[in-house]
């Protein structure tokens, strides 16, 4: 990111020139092979079924237990279930031990679901930080390089904060909406990590 011609000079910052670029980095799971970020991939699968049996207005469910959750999405239903990862972390094929595992799942715990078929299923990657949470701000001993990575599963939800902060950040040289030093990016190396608990 570059100021634009005629743009009004940000406020002096020791994290902001007015000369150089400056770049943010969003590169989710892959983050860890452009900068020294702690950010790992997990693989997250979903189904979804060909039909519903279920009400379009029927809220997302969750079984505490194992994380199995379930979302009625356009007349049809996505089935989630947690693992812990493929042995390739960056492995975006669908387990067909899984595909099995989570459809016999659906079918015991709604028993509508049982021989509703899955017309398709994809993976993804988490981009897992070591707390779970995002890592917000100037890269440590890397001038003009900003970070927003890790949201560890929830970063759809967090983009549109987390774009509003990284853009303080990088304008103002801090974040003013809130106050965003628990995803500080030396957290870790500073023995300040800020741990979350379940994930699904
Ligand atoms: C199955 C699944 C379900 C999810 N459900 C939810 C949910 O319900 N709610 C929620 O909030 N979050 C959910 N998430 C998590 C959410 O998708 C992520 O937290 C979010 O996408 C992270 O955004 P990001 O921009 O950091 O990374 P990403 O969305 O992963 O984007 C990173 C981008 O960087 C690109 N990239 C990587 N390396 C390079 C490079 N060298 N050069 C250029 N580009 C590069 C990638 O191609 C990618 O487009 C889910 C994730 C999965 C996998």
């Amino acid at each position: 990111m570059k100021p634009s011609p005629g743009a009004k000079a940000p406020p002096a910052s020791p994290s902001v020139t007015t000369a150089g670029f400056r770049r943010a980095m969003s590169a989710g799971a892959w983050a860890a092979r452009l900068a020294d970020v702690p950010v790992v991939p997990l693989r997250r699968q979903v189904a979804e079924t060909a039909s519903s049996p279920l009400p379009d207005d029927m809220p997302m469910t969750l079984w505490a237990e194992d994380g199995f959750h379930l979302r009625v999405r356009d007349g049809r239903v996505l089935l989630l279930l947690p693992t812990p990862g493929a042995a390739d972390a960056y492995d975006m094929s669908v387990d067909p031990g899984w595909l099995d595992a989570v459809t016999r799942i659906a079918a015991a715990r709604v028993p509508a679901l049982a021989g509703v078929p899955v017309a398709r299923a994809w993976a993804g990657l988490y981009e897992m930080s070591p707390d779970k949470h995002a890592i917000l701000g100037a890269a440590p001993g890397r001038a003009g390089l900003y970070l927003a990575n890790g949201s560890s599963g929830h970063g759809v939800m967090h983009a549109p904060a987390l774009g509003q902060l990284l853009a303080e950040i990088i304008v103002d040289g801090a974040a003013r909406a809130l106050d965003v030093t628990p995803l500080a990016p030396g957290r870790f190396a500073e023995g300040r990590p800020n741990p979350a608990g379940g994930l699904l």
